[in-house]
């Protein structure tokens, strides 16, 4: 008898089945709105230029392929702490925020769930929007957190409860943990206003909640790397010590090379050391050491001034073109096609994803009728949309809810 004769099937992932189901899709017309990897104006994958201009100047100087430290490349942690909080944050001028390399954001979320669980001294719950990137879940609760949940989606209006995530945050227990979308909310892709961000912000002072930040998409959501870490920097500038995961997947494409960083602030370089010593505890254990190459990437671009304002110029051409869809869907449904109901929400969203409120049966008739690909909860990611599909997207979509 084999000794996993019991070990039972689990579900499948909710996205790498909308992949599968794609792949097996003869038509051609086939559109998948599923995965959320950035696609160019031809739906195929898209390498940065100033990524390929850092692998090569990274081949002429790197001759080996020797481990990096526990805590990852230090050029690099240095460099995306900086492009997170700003070279004006207090903490980092006064050398007071502990930073690691990770395997990209989802190690990131993963070490500071573990660091938390272990370390923090007051209530190990997280809160987490409803809904929430899916993976959260599962992740905060391996790590060791008692997850629990916060209002944040109106199905109705499909807009933020702003009401909702009030109340349930100011109903916390004091201390507990609150997860927090930097920019662009995956899947809903609605993002608090800088004014209800300061209320947030308030509350979270009040009830002395700490709050664990969640950066997937920065520079992506706007297209301007300070505006979408503007909450990041509020919450410092209001004296707040925070919890931080940066992933490089989507705002350098670096999807596959897994790169990111996890941060903490801290009081001084004397507690920074202590922190220090236990992330590396922490990190030994799960995986010794980073890979080495995206971060590479990542340090050459943040760290050399020509390479960084054309990477600037880049992550805004790959958010205008999102910008750009949800403008032409907005105008195909409410214009051209006269679609029932209200469609405003589509250009009002932010980031790679589109909650279109399309229901269930809808995105299956989307699916089935159409050969166009997304979740079940409606959510679309915009990069899959592009000038040859926009058009016939729109008049399936016009198609079924009608
Ligand atoms: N958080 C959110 C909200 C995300 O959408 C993603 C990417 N889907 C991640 C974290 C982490 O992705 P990665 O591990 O590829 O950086």
């Amino acid at each position: 008898l084999s000794s996993w004769a019991n070990v039972p099937a689990g579900p499948p992932d909710p996205i790498l089945g909308i992949s599968e189901a794609f792949k097996a899709d003869k038509s051609p017309r086939k559109i998948n709105l599923g995965v959320g990897a950035y696609r160019d104006e031809h739906g195929k994958p898209y390498v940065l230029q100033t990524v390929k201009k850092a692998e090569e100047a990274i081949r002429d100087q790197i001759p080996d392929k020797e481990y990096l430290p526990i805590t990852g490349l230090p050029e690099f942690t240095a460099r995306a702490a900086l492009l997170a909080y700003g070279a004006d944050s207090d903490p980092l001028t006064r050398g007071a925020i502990s930073v690691t390399q990770s395997i990209s954001g989802t190690g990131a979320l993963r070490i500071g769930g573990a660091f938390l669980a272990r370390h923090y001294p007051h209530a190990k719950a997280i809160y987490l929007p409803t809904p929430t990137w899916g993976n959260h879940i599962p992740l905060f609760r391996d790590s060791g957190l008692e997850v629990r949940s916060y209002r944040y989606f109106d199905k109705e209006n499909v807009s933020l409860d702003f009401e909702g995530l009030k109340s349930d945050l100011l109903s916390a227990p004091e201390g507990s943990v609150v997860l927090l979308h930097a920019c662009a909310h995956n899947p809903t892709g609605i993002d608090p206003t800088p004014e209800q961000w300061a209320i947030i912000s308030d509350v979270v002072k009040e009830k002395k909640l700490f709050p664990f930040f969640d950066m997937a998409y920065q520079g992506f959501a706007s297209g301007d790397i300070a505006r979408d870490a503007f909450a990041v920097r509020h919450f410092v500038a209001q004296g707040h010590q925070v919890a931080l995961a940066q992933s490089f997947a989507k705002n350098m494409g670096l999807y596959g090379e897994r790169t990111g960083a996890f941060s903490l602030t801290v009081a001084d370089p004397e507690e920074k050391a202590r922190v220090d010593s236990q992330l590396k505890i922490i990190i030994r254990p799960m995986y010794s050491n980073p890979p080495a190459h995206g971060a590479r990437i990542a340090s050459t671009i943040l760290g050399d001034t020509a390479l960084y304002s054309q990477w600037e110029s880049e992550v805004k051409g790959m958010a205008e073109r999102i910008i750009t869809m949800r403008e032409k869907i907005y105008s195909l449904l409410t214009h051209d096609l006269k679609t029932p109901g209200e469609w405003g929400h589509i250009k009002s969203q932010i980031g790679m994803f589109s909650f279109t409120g399309l229901k269930p049966d809808q995105t299956k008739a989307m699916a089935e009728k159409a050969h166009i690909y997304m979740t079940a909860d409606g959510r679309i990611s915009m990069a899959g949309l592009n000038a040859g599909n926009v058009q016939y997207f729109a008049e399936s979509v016009d198609a079924v809810v009608r």
